[in-house]
């Protein structure tokens, strides 16, 4: 594979994902004779290459990896990795391998149905999604573990998603230790669905996400109003409220957003019909671990109906009343969206609403455009529903977050070097960090290594 291990005296950290964007988390910790990832994330607009270029690195040389948590940005490329040849640990929680096992069997899923229809074969397959599953190492939050006699790992609740962890990693002992910590995505304050995240450890190198550096969610009542005001109108018109959401977190979070102000007469109450199968299974993975969250958890609020079969999705998508269909496909590049979406795209009484970022180029983003018609599917559809956009549902940090989670180790960090953020984002937080008292706060460039 061209890569030749060398005996590192000083940790180096080199960032070979997520630097000036934010997917294909990745980042090689090379020290002595070890080498350990933090998550294998897979890239937006992948374009597979030779075996070879898919990692700088062989992976049979990896000896572990501490994994965040299973957005597939953050885990999607596992599979391939231990297809290549990797055969160490995978650090994580509890609830991270039960999502792990789930996401995995759907990220191969789509990854052999995107190389068939480019007549091409998938490397990876269902095996190397299970086979690496027998070697997790589940951790709770706080303990301290020893991957090696001088390499001492420690989770932090990161709060973004169930089970999502900050890693905090102790190299050496007494005479020279070094600390390193990686924010993976870091959660919020102010949703009160997961616990309220506490400030990050102090550390020598601090590898940070900047996704909302410079910006400011909206409140959850800001949000509940906005729902208000779409719903109602919808309702008027006697149409039906699609809303696209990711399998995992984001569909959960919703859920129970849409159920409490319901009951709380904040919305208008409406029977909600979920089509995901993942979104069902991911959902009881919560109902196990559901101590670990903020809120009492009701997998199946008594206004949901789940849909199992597409006989029942299309029944639901062509019933006559008003009611809300929440179906996978966050960005509507796939998933059970799109049926609905040709079902009620002309239809002036729907309402889409977009809980997610669309990044650009994905129809979400093309339906969000001022424009008669879109394009999908090989052929250009009416575009005459009404299509919303309500922020704040996001499981990220926002600027104010970054400030109150790292603000109390501006003395005792001494390196930040920022990821998994848009150029401007990144230099938002950089410059937010630094004026509140930090040094030495950069954001990465892909391929540039920190030696501390
Ligand atoms: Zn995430």
């Amino acid at each position: 594979m061209g890569f030749q291990p060398r005996f590192h005296d000083k940790p180096k950290v080199t960032f070979l994902g997520a630097a000036g964007t934010v997917t294909g988390s990745m980042h090689l910790l090379e020290w002595r004779n070890f080498r350990f990832l933090f998550d294998c994330g897979m890239e937006k607009d992948r374009k597979p290459g030779p075996r070879e270029a898919e990692f700088p690195f062989d992976p049979a040389l990896i000896d572990a990896v501490f994994l965040s948590h299973d957005h597939s940005d953050h885990c999607g490329k596992l599979p391939l990795l231990e297809h290549l040849g990797f055969r160490g640990q995978i650090y994580c929680t509890a609830p991270s391998k039960d999502f792990l096992s789930l996401v995995l069997r759907d990220t191969v899923r789509i990854q052999q149905q995107e190389a068939r229809t480019r007549h091409a074969s998938s490397p990876a397959n269902q095996h190397d999604a299970f086979t690496l599953l027998d070697r997790c190492v589940t951790l709770d939050y706080g303990k301290t573990h020893e991957v090696r006699h001088d390499v001492k790992l420690r989770f932090h609740d990161a709060c973004h998603l169930l089970g999502s962890a900050v890693t905090e990693l102790e190299l050496g002992s007494e005479g020279e230790s070094f600390r390193i910590v990686y924010s993976g995505d870091l959660g919020r304050r102010s949703l009160p669905f997961l616990p309220v995240p506490q400030p990050l450890p102090p550390a020598d190198l601090l590898i940070c996400e900047s996704t909302y550096g410079g910006k400011i969610h909206d409140s959850p009542a800001t949000m509940a109003a906005k729902l208000h005001e779409v719903l109602s109108d919808t309702i008027r018109r006697g149409g039906k409220a699609l809303i696209p959401a990711f399998s995992l977190g984001r569909t959960q979070l919703l859920l129970h957003y849409l159920d409490t102000w319901m009951e709380e007469g904040k919305i208008p109450d409406l029977p909600i019909y979920l089509d995901s199968p993942l979104a069902v299974e991911i959902g009881r993975v919560h109902h196990r671990h559901r101590g670990r969250l903020a809120v009492n958890w009701n997998t199946f609020p008594d206004r949901l109906t789940v849909l199992e079969s597409w006989d029942e999705a299309q029944a639901a998508s062509f019933s006559p009343d008003p009611c809300i269909l929440v179906a996978s496909g966050g960005m509507c590049e796939g998933g059970r969206i799109i049926s609905h979406l040709k079902n009620h795209l002309d239809d002036p009484r729907t309402s889409i609403i977009l809980v997610s970022f669309q990044a650009p180029g994905t129809l979400g983003a093309k339906l969000l455009e001022k424009k008669p018609s879109v394009f999908f599917q090989g052929r250009s559809w009416n575009k005459w529903a009404e299509v919303h956009e309500i922020k704040g549902f996001s499981g990220h940090a926002d600027h104010d977050d970054f400030l109150a989670l790292l603000g109390p180790t501006k003395n005792s960090t001494r390196a930040i070097r920022l990821v998994h953020g848009e150029p401007e984002s990144a230099r938002a937080l950089a410059k937010g960090l630094t004026e509140h008292g930090f040094h030495n706060v950069k954001p990465v460039k892909k391929g540039e290594s920190f030696t501390l």
